[in-house]
């Protein structure tokens, strides 16, 4: 990853996470899902919400009414081409082994989609058994396949670490305390105001090496 992608998924994170001090609507979880050409966009509501709650103008409406007002400006706006609701959940079954069975993907972990690294795992994990199972048929040696799991489970819980905290920190909790919602906004204003953090945000964003 060279330092241009970092410094600018460092820009675009302080961008995206610009947050506007009025935005108190995004109070339980769960997430409004929005597809328009290559664009998604995201809103929190709660699990028990339904799609059909959410027409165009009051998913735009709302979007709006969230972000900054430059930001806000900013939208291309237009129909929309799906929409879901997501549940937020983190899961690992470990270990990835179990005797001949071997897990990859969201078979063996899930994520919340905060971090967008399911898929990537998905392929990181694939990539891991593939080479594991060439050195078995090639080469005939275990080596590969019984490391699998140790090796593949390094990558997930860094994933699942960086997705948890990523949704820990642009989520709103039901029940979150004032104490909480104020060490929230501090890891908020920290990210947007620092280099050092903005960095870390886009080495785990972009995806960390396998
Ligand atoms: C809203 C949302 C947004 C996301 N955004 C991102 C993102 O931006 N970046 C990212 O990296 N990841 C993202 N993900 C996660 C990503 O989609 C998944 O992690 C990824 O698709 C997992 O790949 P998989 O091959 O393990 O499982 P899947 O893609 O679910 O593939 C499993 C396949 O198995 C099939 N199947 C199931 N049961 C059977 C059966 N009994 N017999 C035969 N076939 C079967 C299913 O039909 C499916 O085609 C997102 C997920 C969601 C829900």
């Amino acid at each position: 990853m060279s330092a241009n992608t970092l410094s600018a998924g460092s820009e675009f994170f302080r961008k995206l996470l610009r947050f506007h001090p009025n935005s108190s609507t995004r109070t339980t979880s769960g997430a409004l899902l929005y597809v328009r050409c290559a664009r998604r966009h995201y809103l929190q509501c709660t699990l028990d919400d339904h799609v059909d709650n959410w027409p165009d103008n009051r998913f735009w409406d709302e979007l709006k009414r969230r972000l900054d007002p430059r930001a806000a400006d900013d939208l291309v706006i237009g129909p929309s081409i799906e929409k879901s609701i997501a549940p937020l959940r983190s899961f690992v079954a470990e270990p990835m082994r179990f005797g001949r069975l071997f897990l990859a993907g969201d078979a063996a972990h899930i994520v919340p989609p905060t971090g967008a690294k399911g898929l990537n795992l998905a392929a990181s994990d694939v990539h891991y058994l593939a080479n594991a199972f060439k050195e078995f048929y090639l080469d005939g040696s275990d080596a590969g396949i019984d490391d699998y799991s140790r090796k593949a489970l390094l990558r997930v819980w860094k994933a699942e670490r960086f997705s948890w905290w990523m949704t820990s920190v642009l989520h709103r909790f039901p029940g979150t305390d004032e104490f909480t919602s104020r060490i929230q906004r501090a890891e908020l204003s920290y990210l947007v105001n620092s280099d050092a953090a903005t960095r870390s945000l886009s080495e785990n964003y972009v995806g960390l090496p396998f």
